[in-house]
């Protein structure tokens, strides 16, 4: 849409306060890129909402965060498999009660599911794939528009994936659930792009040394890809206000 043709995030390098008095929600804060992207945006003076399924991992990386000087953190839990409207409504008051009001929303969580054939896919899998992966995002995404709508320049990231982009045999409902968030992205950015200040966009991580990425490639030398810590700078950028008026863009954080 606008201004995003000329935007590479991988070019950014964020200041020591690239955040400072912005709060950012993340999903899947505790563990892999959710958990390298809290700490980075605390880093740089974040108040971050740490949202998650597994209560042990959040506190962990909010221990992390309150030992350093740096910008705050507050736990939600969230299952985003079994959520239901009351507890997505409980979560956006409690940000606007805190805050009153949220910059930044990254959809970071995400299932797996199997590497399958479409032919032989499981249903019930594929169902909790896209509601992880699609329904929860859109509905988190729906019940916080009023918080973002009080920033004065908030950004919503979703996290996407090479096969969200061009589909490849065997990714089933994953890669299915990749191209809806490609979707939802770009439609909630074109409603948005006329009448408020919030950003849009998709970022796809690259190949990450995570526990996802060990599930889909269980053969693969894991050492050899990059940390998750080694990515967050592009992340930042789609965060922060480097990135003010870029929307409706589906950007990398590696360089391939
Ligand atoms: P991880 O498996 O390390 O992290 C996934 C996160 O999602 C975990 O924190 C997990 O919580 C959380 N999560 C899963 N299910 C739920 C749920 N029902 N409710 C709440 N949280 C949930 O994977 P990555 O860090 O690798 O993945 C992060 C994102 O990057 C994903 O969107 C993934 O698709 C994408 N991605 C990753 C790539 C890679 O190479 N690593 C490549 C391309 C895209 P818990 O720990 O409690 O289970």
């Amino acid at each position: 849409m606008n201004d995003s043709i000329d935007f590479d995030p991988r070019n950014y390098q964020p200041t020591a306060a690239a955040l400072e008095g912005r709060t950012i929600l993340i999903t899947g804060a505790g563990s892999g890129i959710g958990r390298a992207v809290a700490l980075a945006c605390a880093a740089a003076r974040a108040n971050v909402v740490l949202v998650g399924r597994t209560l042990r991992k959040l506190e962990a990386v909010h221990a992390e965060i309150s030992a350093r000087d740096s910008g705050t953190a507050t736990i939600a839990q969230l299952d985003l498999e079994r959520a239901i409207a009351k507890d997505y409504d409980t979560l956006a008051a409690a940000v606007l009660a805190r805050f009153g009001r949220l910059d930044g929303l990254l959809h970071n969580a995400a299932l797996l599911g199997n590497l399958s054939a479409i032919a032989d896919y499981d249903v019930p899998l594929f169902t909790r794939v896209m509601h992880v992966n699609v329904t929860a995002a859109f509905a988190l995404t729906q019940v916080l528009l009023p918080a973002l709508k009080k920033s004065p320049d908030a950004r919503v990231l979703f996290t996407s994936s090479s096969v969200g982009r061009r589909g490849r045999a065997y990714w089933g409902a994953y890669a299915v659930s990749k191209f809806a968030i490609e979707g939802l992205s770009q439609t909630l950015a074109h409603e948005l792009g006329g009448s408020t200040k919030i950003t849009v966009n998709t970022i796809n991580p690259g190949a990450t040394r995570t526990a996802m990425r060990r599930q889909a490639y269980p053969a693969e030398d894991l050492e050899k890809l990059p940390l998750p810590e080694s990515i967050t700078a592009p992340y930042l950028a789609l965060l922060g206000p480097v990135s003010r008026g870029v929307t409706g863009g589906a950007f990398d954080a590696q360089r391939t």
